[in-house]
Formats: structure tokens, sequence, C-alpha cells
């Protein structure tokens, strides 16, 4: 089972092991949430490539799966 994304107005805690679930707070723009994820994901021990953010397994995570053409566009990433 792959990492989830959650926003919440009030995150209490990154990350939830028993349901691999990153809660992030709600509101940020998209660059930021990739930021936030991200470094979830560097403290979880698992390389982040650049400009995407992925599971352990090596797929990338839901909400962050942003084709190329919309690296530079604001906003872009796909809400889940
Ligand atoms: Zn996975």
């Amino acid at each position: 089972m792959c990492i989830l994304v959650h926003r919440s107005p009030t995150p209490a805690h990154p990350w939830n092991a028993q349901l691999r679930v990153i809660t992030i707070p709600a509101g940020l723009s998209c660059a930021s949430e990739l930021i936030a994820v991200r470094a979830v994901l560097a403290e979880l021990g698992i390389p982040q490539p650049d400009d995407e953010a992925v599971c352990w397994c090596g797929a990338p995570v839901e909400a962050y799966r942003v084709p190329a053409q919309r690296h530079t566009s604001e906003g872009a990433c796909v809400a889940s």
C-alpha cells in the first residue's frame, strides 16, 4: 500500500506510520505542498528525485503526479 497525502487545517502529526498517511497543512500552494511532502518523505529515508514526491516503492505519491508540461504552472497539482 502506497503513501497517501491528507490535507488538514490542524495537522497534528506529519506522518502516521500505521495508516501510511502524510498530513500537511491545508491551504498551501502547490509548490509548498510538494516541499512539505518531500520533506516528510526524506525524513522517512526515501530518496526524492527532482520535482517529484515518490513512495518507498518508487511510485509517485498520487497527489503529485504532475505531467511534465505543467511543472512551471503554479497550482497544477492534482487534488486527491
Ligand atoms: Zn508505494
